[in-house]
């Protein structure tokens, strides 16, 4: 097993981890974009979005990013959610996963 969040949702490797369901587990990232930014992981391996059809799994990770949000105190300012997916949406990490951003403004610019 090769791919870096299926070792991180299965504690193999480090991570600051903020919110955990039995399905999905809710990290810090490394190297963040702003002073809130998380990744919303399923605990199974996708590579993509693409390749996940389970209904559950992602209104899950819908429903942990709004819960996160409330419990970093960023909901009422507000946050960005993002999947990026393939090479021209920006996705390093081929293990499904979603961004939530906050803390500065993210008005009228995508990154
Ligand atoms: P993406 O470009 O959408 O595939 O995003 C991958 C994200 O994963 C980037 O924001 C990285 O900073 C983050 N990342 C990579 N490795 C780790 C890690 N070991 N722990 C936490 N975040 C990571
Ligand atoms: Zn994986």
């Amino acid at each position: 097993m090769s791919c870096v969040f299926c070792k991180i949702a299965s504690k193999e490797m480090k991570s600051t981890v903020v919110h955990e369901t039995d399905g999905l587990i809710v990290i810090k990232d490394i190297n963040p974009q702003a002073p809130t930014h998380l990744l919303v992981l399923p605990k199974k391996h996708y590579s993509t979005i693409l390749e996940c059809d389970d209904r559950d799994l992602l209104a899950e990770m819908l429903l942990a990013a709004k819960e996160v949000a409330k419990k970093a105190g960023v909901d009422e300012k507000g946050f960005r959610l993002v999947i990026n997916t393939n090479d021209e949406g920006g996705q390093t990490v081929f293990h499904l996963h979603m961004h939530l951003m906050a803390g500065r403004s993210l008005a009228g610019r995508m990154g």
